[in-house]
């Protein structure tokens, strides 16, 4: 046995360690990174309620690849996957350390699912950027990014979170960044707070899983506005990091913010509670 399974057993076995809580984050509009508003206050509210973590392990919508992959390189850059913004949104850098260390960690975790260790090709993208930007300004505790592999089913997403669990008693802040609902076809930019009835009931439907049988999450996707509310899954893959996380610790996840903005985009928040 390798000394990374020893540790994951000493990690199981270990009663009253410290369990880092855990949270997903609904991060809409990258122009949020600049705003200040309730939820990038609940972000920054989150963030110091939290103890110190060692490291973060971000799964940001955003890097929706074919594979299963983790930021592996010991400086990842800022990257801006985005355009049509402000000059002043591409200025912003989050300098953030990587942890090679933890990458490594999160590949034994995940056996026998391979996970790439990629050295050069991604980095910190404003999934996780626009939030930590808000949950921990100062930018100086070291990120990993875990990429949505789009080729697994929903359940597998969800078994993925749950292996991830013992990482919560090493230290690390696993921070999921999408939204429940996310359909920028539908886009009302006249509702800035609003949302349309469909996204309403769809993201209620989540909320009514998440708090009370996360481990039913996937049954989401025959929900009858699923397709309106969830027309690619890139976005809402993150939140089932989170459930698998639930499951692994046999609560359910709370409600951190909820809300909604342009009509078609969930803000809704859900963090773990850490013991
Ligand atoms: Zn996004």
């Amino acid at each position: 046995m390798s000394a990374v399974n020893d540790a994951v057993t000493a990690a199981n076995v270990t009663p009253g360690a410290d369990t880092m809580p855990a949270v997903f984050v609904g991060h809409g509009s990258p122009m949020n990174t600049l705003e200040q508003n309730r939820y990038t206050q609940a972000w920054n509210e989150f963030g110091r309620s939290v103890p110190r973590p060692r490291a973060i392990l971000a799964i940001s919508a955003h890097w929706y690849i074919n594979a299963t992959a983790v930021t592996a390189m010991a400086q990842p850059r800022t990257i801006h996957d985005f355009f049509g913004f402000p000059d002043e949104l591409f200025a912003v850098r989050y300098p953030a350390p990587g942890d090679p260390g933890l990458a490594a960690e999160v590949a034994e975790l995940a056996k026998p699912t391979w996970v790439g260790q990629d050295t050069d090709s991604w980095g910190l993208d404003h999934g996780t950027w626009s939030v930590l930007a808000h949950m921990f300004p100062n930018a100086d505790i070291p990120v990993v990014q875990l990429s949505i592999d789009a080729n697994k089913s929903f359940d597998e997403h969800v078994q993925l979170g749950a292996a991830l669990a013992p990482l919560r008693e090493r230290g690390v802040l696993i921070v999921g960044s999408g939204n429940v609902v996310h359909n920028l076809q539908r886009i009302q930019w006249s509702n800035p707070e609003g949302g349309f009835d469909w996204a309403l009931e769809f993201d209620e439907a989540a909320r009514e899983i998440m708090t009370e049988r996360p481990g039913d999450i996937a049954s989401l996707a025959g929900h009858r506005h699923f397709h309106l509310a969830v027309p690619s899954p890139d976005h809402f893959l993150p939140l089932l990091y989170l459930a698998g996380l639930a499951v692994a610790a046999e609560r359910p996840a709370e409600l951190l913010i909820g809300g909604y903005a342009m009509g078609s985009l969930s803000m809704t928040s859900y963090q773990l509670a850490g013991l």
